[in-house]
């Protein structure tokens, strides 16, 4: 079969059919290295047109591939020492081993194209070629191999968080719905207690005239009786010895009537209520504003502590303090009297317009003797205002922020169990910046009012207790 097809191949081995051949062979994957996808899905059809090729680029006499392969004047194609050997010891006029047309000379054609052909497909034949092809779709299926895993591995991670984000989600829901459900309860619990007390109010007056309204019919039924005895005495006063008065009931009298004070009694609920209620509120808020005061025996010498304990002001001339143990020495800094080492707290502090100062809690154990740059790896977490407007979150470097407007109330909540330290612009509660690695351990709100220097008039750093005094009951 491979002899016909030779032969066949050889007889319409004409110039159109090798334009067919070499449409055939630039197709064939032969001189790249990389192997491209559409190639190898290609694969099949590329080798057996390449086995086709092969057959037509085969010599009919050594039926091998051509080697210098010439053409003669029949257009049949035979390799030069295949057909020189077989014209070789021939007298006279020679013939074409194909189609035995006769020739009176030896002349014959280089075939350059057919030549460039067979070294081709002799090249795309060779174990060299296959190894590589081998090596390249070992290579290939590898690197897809790892691709895929790196894929699976990302479906995997985009899962993960998913699951993360949704769970993170649920969580802050459960947590809204519980604070909601909190203040919801508040107001049920002031609602129904303030309604019960109206009722019993309400029921001890109706009961007062109820008693006095039961002992009036009472009396007039009594007086009745005694009419009619006094009646029938006057009224046939010969039948009766009149040595005295008939007998009468005596109970006649009756206290006088309760007095109902519809003022007193409305007075009390016809009130701002909503306002009344929501002061009683923050008792119950959670956290709630804490009502912080200064540790006077932590204020730098600089600062001068108010005799409430909540005001700090920079002061011009050093206060001669008596205990120095947990004074701060070198920075301008104080803190709160009160520390936290669990739940979450909330307070809020007045900076006013004062262009300086840090706000935030430290560690108790910080050290207060030496200057200390205040970050997180040295116990502090704080927000920074410099310059009036330029504010920044006490990270190492500095984080400056942009904020829209300058706070004159800032906000800072410490949650302990989740290791939270954010800060709010009070004015309008808007987030400004939250350290999510917060401090584990006890902590305290820390402040510096900072010296502003001589060119501004010092102004104080307040701690805001809201509202002003809780209401009693
Ligand atoms: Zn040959
Ligand atoms: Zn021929």
């Amino acid at each position: 079969m491979r002899s016909t097809r030779a032969r066949l191949g050889l007889q319409q081995l004409q110039t159109e059919h090798i334009a067919v051949i070499l449409r055939h062979w630039l197709s064939l994957p032969l001189c790249g290295l990389t192997v491209e996808r559409s190639t190898m899905a290609t694969a099949p059809l590329a080798t057996s047109d390449k086995s086709s090729l092969k057959e037509d680029l085969t010599c009919a006499i050594c039926c091998d591939l051509f080697n210098e392969p010439v053409m003669l004047a029949c257009m049949h194609h035979f390799c030069k020492p295949c057909i020189s050997r077989y014209w070789r010891g021939t007298q006279g006029p020679v013939t074409c081993p194909q189609c035995r047309k006769e020739f009176s000379s030896r002349q014959f054609q280089t075939n350059y194209l057919v030549a460039a052909m067979v070294e081709k497909i002799r090249a795309s034949t060779s174990d060299i070629y296959f190894k590589n092809l081998e090596k390249q779709l070992k290579e290939t299926l590898e690197s897809h191999r790892l691709r895929r895993e790196d894929y699976i591995n990302s479906i995997q991670r985009d899962k993960d968080k998913m699951d993360a984000i949704k769970r993170v989600g649920s969580d802050l829901q459960a947590r809204v719905q519980g604070d909601f459900q909190a203040l919801r309860q508040i107001l049920h619990s002031e609602e129904t207690r303030m309604l019960e007390q109206i009722k019993r109010e309400q029921d001890e007056e109706v009961k007062k005239v109820q008693h006095h309204l039961e002992a009036t019919k009472l009396a007039v039924r009594e007086l009745e009786e005694n009419m009619k005895t006094l009646q029938q005495a006057s009224g046939a006063p010969e039948n009766v010895v009149l040595t005295e008065l008939p007998q009468l009931s005596t109970h006649v009298q009756v206290d006088i009537a309760p007095e109902f004070d519809v003022n007193a009694f409305s007075s009390r609920y016809i009130a701002p209520l909503q306002y009344i209620t929501w002061r009683k509120m923050f008792r119950s808020l959670k956290p709630g504003p804490s009502p912080l005061t200064f540790d006077a025996d932590t204020a730098h010498p600089s600062i001068y502590i108010s005799r409430d304990k909540t005001v700090a002001l920079e002061s011009e001339t050093m206060i001669p303090y008596m205990s120095v143990n947990r004074r701060f020495l070198q920075c301008v800094n104080v803190l709160a009297a009160q520390g936290f080492h669990s739940g979450r707290h909330y307070w809020e502090v007045e900076v006013g317009c004062k262009p300086k100062w840090d706000i935030g809690v430290a560690f108790e154990a910080v050290d207060r003797h030496s200057r200390i740059k205040l970050s997180p790896e040295t116990g502090f977490w704080t927000l920074r205002l410099r310059n009036g407007s330029e504010y920044s979150a006490g990270t190492q470097p500095w984080t400056r922020l942009q904020l829209s407007s300058s706070p004159q109330r800032v906000g800072v909540f410490l949650d302990c169990e989740e290791r939270r330290v954010s800060f709010y612009n009070a004015d309008d509660m808007s987030l400004l910046y939250t350290f999510a690695n917060g401090p584990r351990g006890k902590v305290f709100p820390f402040f510096s009012p900072c010296i502003s220097g001589s060119r501004h008039k010092a102004q104080p750093i307040k701690l805001l207790h809201h509202p002003p005094a809780a209401l009693s009951g």
